[in-house]
């Protein structure tokens, strides 16, 4: 794997033993410095396409973690893993086995890839475990799931991550650090929308409300998200309405929702996510100039320019990889993880409220 200029300079650092010798040339990598293990042994929960496709792949990728234990509910899923991944009997698990983790000195972190509907339960159980837990996103499907998350978490002394790998791309970094530097003068709107024409509907947990299905929460957080890091702000108040063309397939799930957030000092933020169209763009009207991403949400790919014709073009190999990479680092450094669960829990209120504003035809205010 081609290494990013960071992980370069990890590289550097872990060769020349710069930290080991005491002379660190990044300040905030002395704090608390965790050098008993080289690698965190990661377990993931839930062997769907997220996992199978692109989680395991990366982790064969990672500098600092590696697939040591699986927790599956499909006993003929076991056999390949264990072959392709060299998994040690002991380290496979069910979802009534997931608690003897806790005894298992093999497992450092428990990574939750289930449907969104099943994410606090396990991610509880996890947690409780004492091993540190990683989440995908959304974090779960309500607010109060989330905090049942955090507090098993901070009750265990234990990380939380949620698997939000758009902030540790490259590009989709500048723009967080533009939200600071405003380079193009203050932000008057952002446009953030993603949506695919999907004419044959999966037939899985996606369409199920109960599980957690639907677009606004499967993709509609990386629009919250993306709407939070450009502006580096919190809504104060959310519009929203669904839309739905065909009510015979969607019967559960919007089809597709079209969500307004106001921003303090009057930034408009408009979002929608959508089964009948492709589109993915995120875009910032300033007062002198803009910005946008397009795609700004895919696994490979992120890019955009500048009104100033600055180009957004970094390219990483595996954001998957990096994710895992960033987190298992700051876990063994000690550090502040990127996207801790009080962010996961941030986008989950807004869909909530996306969701009620949307029901009741009203603007609901978040505080
Ligand atoms: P999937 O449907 O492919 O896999 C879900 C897994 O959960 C399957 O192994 C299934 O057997 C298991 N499962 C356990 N109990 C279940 C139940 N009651 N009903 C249905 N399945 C059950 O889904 P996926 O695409 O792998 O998504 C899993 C999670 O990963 C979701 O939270 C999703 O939002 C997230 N995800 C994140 C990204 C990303 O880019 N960060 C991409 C894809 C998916």
């Amino acid at each position: 794997m081609k290494l990013p200029t960071m992980q370069k300079r990890r590289t550097f650092i872990n060769k020349t033993g710069l930290l080991l010798s005491g002379i660190s040339i990044i300040p905030q990598y002395a704090f608390k410095p965790n050098f008993q293990k080289k690698k965190l042994s990661v377990c993931l929960v839930g062997l769907g396409n997220y996992s199978e496709n692109l989680l395991a792949p990366a982790l064969q990728l990672t500098e600092h973690c590696e697939l040591r234990g699986i927790v599956t509910g499909s006993p003929e899923k076991i056999p390949l893993w264990q072959k392709r991944y060299g998994l040690a009997d002991k380290n496979v698990y069910n979802y009534d086995t997931i608690g003897a983790i806790a005894n298992n000195p093999d497992i450092d972190v428990i990574y939750i890839v289930l449907p969104t509907g099943l994410h606090s339960i396990y991610a509880v159980k996890a947690a409780n475990t004492g091993k540190h837990v990683w989440c995908e996103k959304p974090m779960a499907k309500t607010a109060v799931e989330c905090l049942a998350i955090i507090d098993a978490c901070t009750k265990n002394k234990v990380k939380l991550s949620i698997g939000y790998r758009m902030q540790h791309e490259p590009n989709t970094q500048k723009v967080i650090r533009w939200s600071k530097t405003k380079p193009f003068g203050a932000i008057e709107k952002v446009r953030a929308e993603i949506g695919w024409n999907i004419t044959k509907p999966p037939d899985t947990w996606r369409m199920d409300a109960e599980l957690g299905g639907g677009l606004i929460y499967d993709v509609g957080v990386y629009c919250i998200n993306a709407m939070r890091y450009t502006t580096g702000l919190e809504p104060v108040s959310v519009t929203a309405r669904h839309e739905n063309t065909r009510p015979e397939v969607y019967k559960e799930v919007p089809e597709t929702s079209i969500f307004k957030l106001d921003f303090p000092s009057g930034i408009m933020a408009s979002g929608k996510t959508t089964a009948a169209e492709n589109v993915n763009i995120l875009r910032a009207d300033c007062t002198k100039g803009w910005h946008e991403l397009s795609p700004f949400q895919s696994y490979r790919g992120v890019k955009g320019k500048a009104s100033d014709g600055t180009l957004l073009n970094s390219y990483i190999e595996n954001q998957q990889a990096r994710q895992m990479d960033d987190d298992a680092l700051a876990i063994l450094e000690n550090r502040s993880l990127m996207v801790p669960g009080e962010e996961g829990i941030k986008d989950v209120r807004i869909v909530e409220a996306i969701n009620k504003s949307a029901e009741t035809g009203k603007m609901v205010k978040l505080s």
